[in-house]
């Protein structure tokens, strides 16, 4: 039996004269990531795309694929069927048999796009819900809840089967936003952040401060596997790693311990906005979620916005640690996050850091080590850049 994959779209259908670049952008990440498993036909019809896989191509990973689609609000994997009723009553029969075996109760849904064809939805779901009975009679029928919705779509070039639809990864297609640059640490929150931001259509590059030998290699390799776990979702993703260690050696023997903290991260945005420069990127995210540490009061984050111009966006912010760990875990972030590696944000910490520093003592103690700026551009431009590839 011929399957195909069907991506419905969400919200995109709301973005009026704009919308045919959404979708063609959504139809060529769909190509992108489809394409290593073989061959397939992709194309859009009524506002539906469409993945129609070769010969023995593997459909499970496919579908597995495009679930992690932003821009794709719901899926369905259907049977693919001549548009004439006896033919849709033995695919629909045959093709559900499993999920309509393990049910209990089920619903019939039509929805006719082709006007031509000769019944209406209500005939439809009425004519195949008495075929269904009848073939498999432990099944009752609930309209409101039922285990199995068995959906018949008559569009253009054929009828559908399906089992009802399934949740897709939502949001906007990854670029249609524009593109920001992820301040990717080893921890739980940032690889969270960056999942969310591209949810809402924005490409991304990442940047990730090393200070070795403080840091270790393999502390920078996990933050490399946090990256690659993020490609389903992001695409392809370049890592800037950027030699720390001189710019926080520097800040530890010059800064006033209390507001270390601060002003390191005042430094990494600086670094971030350098780098923001020559990728063409118009934001900066971090993984910060409010009071979460000293560094994430509102007068800290107050002191590290001022240090530079871009918008920072912060999707944690208004999250709980556990809510941040529950998407982590179901991102597939978190079993990598929890490697006990030493991020640099996390050395030469002072115990009792400002959490009301202000932008006053902050400049002050800037102005008083002259050198950094120096410093902070040579580490932007030894950054190194390291392709993340789907
Ligand atoms: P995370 O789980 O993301 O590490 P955290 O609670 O440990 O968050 P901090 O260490 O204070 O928070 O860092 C706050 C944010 O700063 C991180 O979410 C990340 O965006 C950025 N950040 C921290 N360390 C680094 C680093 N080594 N390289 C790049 N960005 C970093
Ligand atoms: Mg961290």
């Amino acid at each position: 039996m011929k399957e195909i994959l069907l991506a419905y779209q969400g919200e995109m259908s709301l973005k009026g004269l704009n919308r045919a670049a959404f979708e063609s952008v959504l139809l060529k990440t769909m190509r992108r990531r489809l394409k290593s498993l073989g061959e397939f036909k992709i194309y859009k019809a009524q506002s539906t795309m469409y993945a129609e896989p070769g010969e023995g191509v593997d459909v499970d990973a496919a579908e597995e694929r495009l679930s992690k689609i932003f821009g794709i609000a719901a899926l369905s994997r259907a049977a693919v069927c001549a548009k004439d009723f006896d033919e849709i009553r033995k695919t629909a029969v045959e093709y559900l048999r499993v999920p309509l075996c393990l049910a209990r109760t089920f619903k019939v849904s039509a929805k006719r796009s082709d006007k031509a064809f000769p019944m209406n939805s209500m005939q439809i779901a009425r004519e195949l819900g008495g075929v269904l009975l009848a073939a498999y009679p432990h099944l009752k029928v609930d309209v409101h809840h039922p285990e199995v919705n068995v959906t018949v779509e008559i569009r253009d070039f054929a009828a559908y089967v399906h089992g009802g639809k399934r949740p897709g990864a939502g949001g906007l297609p990854v670029s249609t936003s524009g593109k920001a640059m992820m301040m990717l640490s080893g921890g739980i929150d940032s690889p969270v952040a960056a999942y969310l931001m591209a949810k809402r259509g924005l490409s991304l590059a990442c940047v990730h401060f090393a200070s070795p030998p403080y840091t270790s290699e393999r502390a920078r390799a996990k933050v490399l596997t946090l990256a690659e776990r993020l490609t389903p979702y992001t695409g392809n993703l370049d890592v800037y790693v950027v030699p720390y260690t001189a710019v926080q050696e520097h800040l530890r023997d010059n800064a006033p311990d209390v507001l270390f903290t601060v002003l390191m991260r005042r430094s990494m945005l600086r670094i971030a906005n350098l780098l923001c420069a020559k990728e063409e990127a118009q934001a900066v995210i971090t993984g910060e979620s409010l009071a979460q540490v000293a560094s994430q009061t509102l007068w800290a984050i107050a002191c590290t916005d001022a240090a530079q111009t871009l918008p920072v966006l912060r999707p944690c912010i208004g999250m709980d640690k556990t809510e941040i760990m529950e998407l982590a875990r179901r991102i597939d972030t978190y079993e990598t996050s929890i490697l006990p590696y030493e991020d640099c944000c996390t050395i030469f910490t002072p115990p009792h850091p400002k959490t009301k520093p202000q932008l006053g003592e902050i400049e002050a103690a800037e102005a008083a080590m002259p050198g950094l700026a120096a410093l902070e551009a040579r580490a932007a431009g030894e950054a190194e850049r390291i392709a993340v590839h789907l």
